[in-house]
Formats: structure tokens, C-alpha cells, sequence
């Protein structure tokens, strides 16, 4: 038993692992008995077209997919925005949470990855939700800020993307997200590389990655405008509830 909590705690320090629960067992049965069997079927097969794409380490687990489902219905959300989209997954559980004239507005610079889950998205019928702009986001949040109209007009917004601008969008983010709307930060935790120690073998993305997200972390805890929660899904999603 001493062995096997070993070996699963040295697998779990892999970059690339799927989960930061304390064993692999644990994690398949959150898998098998509430998430898969509740999965809808276009987010399966959105699941499944994703999983043979060489990047496919990038996409949202799909317990942080009904997560996020959840979320979005719990807090009534409309009017969303996505930064980083790859092929879609959590887009299409965004999408299936909105009601019918709910928005999403979706930015990654690559928009191949977004045409290979759309035919998916557009199949459970929730595409007319969704407006794509293909191009680094900062540009098009600098031009939305510009407008006072959009300030304070996000129920919601996912951040998935590149982790060395996060406080980046984090400061555009915080006006156009409304009051007690809700900004999600993804991977916080970063593969658990933020306690890793400053010898250990790390990736060099993960390496290079880990102090934006280090210093992001410092940042979003003594942020007076938002109240925070760090929640262990997927590889960490920190939820910031904006307050003034
Ligand atoms: N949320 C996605 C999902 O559920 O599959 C995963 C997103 S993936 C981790 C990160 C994405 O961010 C990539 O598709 C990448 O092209 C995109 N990206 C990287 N830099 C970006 C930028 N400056 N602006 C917008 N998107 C960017
Ligand atoms: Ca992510």
C-alpha cells in the first residue's frame, strides 16, 4: 500500500497530469460516476475529436467542463467572454449553460483549432451563442475598454490562455466585469509547479510559465475590488467575484 501511495504521489508530480487530487483512483471515480455519465453527447464527442490533436494536453478536463456548467447556471450568466478557446470544450459547456440569447464572446489567435470543434458546437446548436475573433485577445480588451458602455457588462469571463498576460487582462478584466460578476483564471496551480522546489525538473514551458502564475497568485490575494477561491479542478481555477 506504502508503495503503491508512492509510486501514484511520483506519478502525480509529472507535468502534464490531469489532476492534483492525491490519487489517480480518486480522480477516475469523480470521472466515472458523476461526470462522464452526466456528459453531454456533443461535449463527448467534442472530448473525443480533441483527444487525437497532438496539443490535446491544452484542453479543458471534463470535470472542469461540468464544473464550469454548473457555474455558469448558478450564477444566471449571459453575457461571457473566453480567452483561449483551442478546440472549444469548455466554449461548448459555456455555450450549453447560456440561455438562448446568452453571448460569448471567444478569442484565441488560432482559429484552425476553433474550426475543428465547430462543426460540434454548430450540431448542438448553441453556435449562434458565440461571436469568434481570431487574434491575440489584449488588443481587442484594450478597444472594449475604450467603450463605457462595455464596463461592467460581463456576467462571466474564462481566462485560458497565454499565462504570461494574465495581469494583463487582469486589469482590463476588472472593468468590464460587472459587480458581482465573476472572472475565472484557469491552471493556478500549474501542474503544482508553484511549490515545486527551485531544483526540480520542470519543463520549460512550466518553468518559464510558473512565476507569471506565482506572481499573478500574489496579485488576485490582496485585490481589494474582487473576493477570491482557489479551487483545486482541473489544474487550478482561481475565481475572482469582483466587488466594487
Ligand atoms: N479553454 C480551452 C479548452 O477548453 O480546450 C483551452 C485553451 S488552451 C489551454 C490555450 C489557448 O490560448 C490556445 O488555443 C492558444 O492558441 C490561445 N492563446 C495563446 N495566446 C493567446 C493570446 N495572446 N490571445 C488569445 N488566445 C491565445
Ligand atoms: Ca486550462
Amino acid at each position: 500500500m506504502a508503495d503503491q501511495n508512492q509510486s501514484e504521489a511520483g506519478r502525480h508530480q509529472e507535468v502534464g497530469h490531469k489532476s492534483l487530487l492525491q490519487s489517480d483512483a480518486l480522480y477516475q471515480y469523480i470521472l466515472e460516476t458523476s461526470v462522464y455519465p452526466r456528459e453531454p453527447e456533443p461535449m463527448k464527442e467534442l472530448r473525443e475529436i480533441t483527444a487525437k490533436h497532438p496539443w490535446n494536453i491544452m484542453t479543458t478536463s471534463a470535470d472542469e467542463g461540468q464544473f464550469l456548467n454548473m457555474l455558469l447556471k448558478l450564477i444566471n450568466a449571459k453575457n461571457t467572454m473566453e480567452i483561449g478557446v483551442y478546440t472549444g470544450y469548455s466554449l461548448l459547456a459555456t455555450a450549453l449553460a447560456l440561455p438562448e440569447d446568452g453571448k460569448i464572446l471567444a478569442m484565441d489567435i488560432n482559429r484552425e483549432n476553433y474550426e475543428l470543434g465547430l462543426p460540434v458546437i454548430q450540431k448542438a446548436g448553441v453556435a449562434h451563442k458565440i461571436e469568434f475573433r481570431e487574434g491575440p485577445a489584449l488588443p481587442v480588451l484594450d478597444e472594449l475598454v475604450k467603450d463605457e458602455k462595455n464596463h461592467g457588462s460581463y456576467d462571466f469571463i474564462f481566462v485560458d490562455a497565454d499565462k504570461d498576460n494574465y495581469l494583463n487582462y487582469h486589469k482590463r478584466l476588472i472593468d468590464l466585469v460587472k459587480v458581482g460578476g465573476v472572472i475565472g483564471y484557469d491552471n493556478t496551480l500549474w501542474n503544482g509547479s508553484v511549490v515545486a522546489p527551485p531544483d526540480a525538473p520542470l519543463r520549460k514551458y512550466v518553468r518559464y510559465y510558473r512565476d507569471f502564475v506565482l506572481e499573478l497568485n500574489k496579485a488576485l490575494a490582496v485585490d481589494p475590488r474582487i473576493e477570491i477561491c482557489m479551487l483545486p479542478v482541473g489544474d487550478g481555477i482561481t475565481l475572482c467575484r469582483r466587488i466594487s
